[in-house]
């Protein structure tokens, strides 16, 4: 079986290495991938962009994929899976059409309220139709969100009004071009954030294991928002009550509502939840694929054949197949390059990656290239360190131990990541919790 992997983050070295342990995988090919998954056993990059989806529906036919995977959003949105299922190609992800839960959060905001799926209150404005006495009369801190795609960037946590008013008027005027033609002003919602993803087939729902991640750039969750510093998996906020709650307030009506609105929802589908102090399990934003970097330690603890849980997916058939999940905890802490989240420097020699492989744990890349035998930085966040242990306390320890040799010039990481869990752990003594 041949698998194509469209991507070349973390996330998709996570993908292509997932699906290369199968037996029956015999090649998995990346477009365009890193220099992770060019050393990867069985795993080969192919020279197309992600962007490009004529070039990849004719790799994937000439190729004979069987399969392929989708990691990004910006291909998802941008209609790849339609583009294959034109070509008579198999391709795990949602189409277009219900791809807009990540492409629109105006449209997300509107479809959470029709279906009665808890959220912040917010309201959406163009620029023409803002209206400054509406946010002037709400309650600070307020969160002022670009509607489009914005890699992440496109948020701002206000503390004053005019502090919210700037940044909406910054979206407007282009900041995050066409992302902020529409702009989504919302309350701040205390509480802890939990991811919470799962695989739809269009009807059926199989949820894969509980992970949280770190946005922020340094320690204690200060500085700014970033692509995700760090994650872990299981997360302990996700209690069985509270993992029952999600699934029935938020991803069952949203998978039901895509399908009554006649977009039927096919692929990875991630929740981002602010849970309340309450345990109302609000819904911050939808991802229409996996995260990053929570895939790196889930897929890290997936014992199951992914190819065959996408295989699965695709013939409407998950209700048939269920995921094993090693019990132990895994911890991925994200090595960033000199600059990130703003002006990053590439082209910086990584060293230590051939004495990191022989300890326990796994690197995958995300922006790297090779140049000859070196590993050159290529993008803002560069590695993740995954380790795993009987307790999200023991997984960091062994991700920290498997960072030490690393090094490259202006490398940027958080020491704590995994503090919200490690601290429930000490508390209650306990170990992992449950997906
Ligand atoms: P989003 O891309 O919408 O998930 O927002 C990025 C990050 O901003 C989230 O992971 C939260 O940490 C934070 N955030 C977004 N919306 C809110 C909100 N309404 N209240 C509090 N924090 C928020």
């Amino acid at each position: 079986m041949k698998v194509l992997i469209i991507g070349g983050g973390g996330r998709e070295h996570a993908l292509a290495w997932s699906c290369a342990q199968a037996a029956r995988v015999s090649q998995v090919l990346v477009a365009p991938g890193n220099a992770g998954t060019a050393r990867e056993p069985k795993v080969h990059n192919a020279a197309v962009a992600a962007e490009d989806t004529a070039g990849l529906v004719a790799l994937a036919a000439r190729e004979r994929v069987d399969l392929t995977i989708v990691g990004p959003e910006g291909p998802l949105v941008a209609g790849v899976v339609d583009a294959f299922e034109q070509a008579g190609l198999k391709c795990f992800g949602p189409r277009r059409a219900p791809a807009q839960l990540e492409g629109s959060k105006a449209f997300t905001k509107e479809f959470l309220s029709r279906h009665r799926i808890p959220t912040a209150r917010s309201a959406t404005f163009t620029q023409a139709s803002f209206d400054e006495g509406w946010v002037r009369a709400q309650r600070t801190p307020l969160v002022v969100k670009a509607s489009g795609l914005a890699a992440g960037k496109g948020v701002v946590i206000a503390a004053s009004l005019t502090e919210a008013l700037a940044a909406a008027r910054a979206m407007f005027a282009g900041q995050f071009g066409a992302a902020g033609n529409e702009v989504v002003v919302e309350e701040f919602l205390p509480g802890e954030e939990a991811s919470f993803i799962v695989m739809a087939d269009g009807e059926h729902i199989l949820p894969l294991a509980s992970s949280q991640d770190h946005k922020r750039l340094q320690d204690g969750d200060a500085g700014p928002n970033t692509g995700g510093m760090g994650a872990y998996s299981p997360a302990p906020v996700v209690t069985p009550a509270q993992h029952q709650r999600i699934m029935r307030e938020v991803i069952e009506p949203a998978v039901r509502g895509l399908c009554a609105d006649g977009m039927p929802y096919t692929g990875f589908l991630y929740a981002g939840i602010m849970v309340a102090p309450d345990g109302t399990p609000n819904v911050l934003e939808f991802n229409c694929r996996l995260g990053d970097p929570e895939t790196q330690p889930l897929l890290m603890r997936l014992e199951s054949d992914l190819t065959a849980l996408c295989e699965a997916a695709l013939a409407g058939r998950l209700d048939q197949v269920s995921a094993a999940w090693d019990p132990r905890a895994a911890l991925g802490v994200v090595m960033a390059a000199a600059g990130y989240p703003d002006q990053v420097r590439t082209g910086d020699v990584i060293e230590g990656l051939a004495r990191a492989a022989a300890l326990p744990g796994k690197i995958f890349h995300a922006g790297t290239r090779l140049a000859g035998d070196r590993v050159l930085t290529s993008g803002g966040r560069v590695l993740c360190a995954v380790g795993l242990g009987d307790s999200v306390g023991t997984a960091q320890t062994q991700a920290y131990q498997l960072i030490e040799p690393i090094h490259f010039r202006g490398m940027q990481l958080r020491r704590d990541i995994g503090y919200h869990a490690i601290r429930r752990e000490r508390a209650c003594g306990a170990a992992p919790g449950r997906d």
